[in-house]
């Protein structure tokens, strides 16, 4: 069953936000295309966690929401992606979280939300606006290898709309090795490690 949302909380566009790295399009971090988003700094410290770069809480790219959003369309209009995706780090520490997917929403654009927090524990502002949420911290003794991209079994996949309802199938194929090299200004690689 779907969730209950009050998605009634003010919008503020100019809520800060503390990104290491923006992917404009990737086809590796959800379903359909997506800009995928990666938060600097985390304070769940899993043991194994694939991004141990981006566990130090420290000032890297501070950008308003409104920044993000600009992009976010760009790249809808450019791209054909259909949603975002955050990841990191750890979104949740983002005061502006709740509102960068509120404002995404407001463009029809999705939101997948990866978190080392258990769902009965986010706000409700966070769960507001996110279409899907892939919870829990990562336990590499529960190597997940059946499910895309999440990473171990205790993790749950919760839909909070329909948005996502019929990309089940996406998630439970057989876990793929995949890997997306994109040069640009930088080398950005994501995906599986292999
Ligand atoms: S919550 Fe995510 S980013 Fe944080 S330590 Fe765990 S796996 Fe790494």
């Amino acid at each position: 069953m779907l969730k209950q949302r009050n998605r009634d909380f003010p919008l503020d566009l100019s809520k800060k936000l503390n990104i290491a790295h923006i992917n404009l399009c990737t086809e590796v971090e959800g379903p359909y295309k997506r800009m995928a988003i990666w938060f600097q700094g985390c304070n769940i410290l899993c043991k194994g966690c694939c991004n141990p770069e981006l566990q130090e809480i420290k000032v890297s790219h501070l950008m308003t929401v409104q920044d993000v959003v600009d992009i976010a369309v760009k790249s809808k209009a450019e791209n054909g992606i259909e949603g975002v995706t955050f990841l990191g780090g750890e979104p949740t520490l983002q005061e502006g979280l709740p509102c960068l997917a509120k404002a995404l929403a407001q463009v029809d654009l999705g939101t997948i939300l990866f978190t080392g927090i258990e769902y009965d524990n986010l706000s409700d502002d966070i769960k507001a606006n996110i279409d899907l949420i892939v919870d829990g911290r990562y336990e590499a003794t529960l190597f997940d290898d059946e499910r895309n991209l999440v990473g171990s079994k205790n993790q749950q996949i919760i839909y909070l709309s329909d948005r996502y309802i019929t990309c089940l199938n996406w998630f439970m194929k057989n876990r793929e090795k995949k890997v997306e090299i994109n040069v640009g200004s930088m080398l950005f690689v994501n995906g599986d490690v292999i």
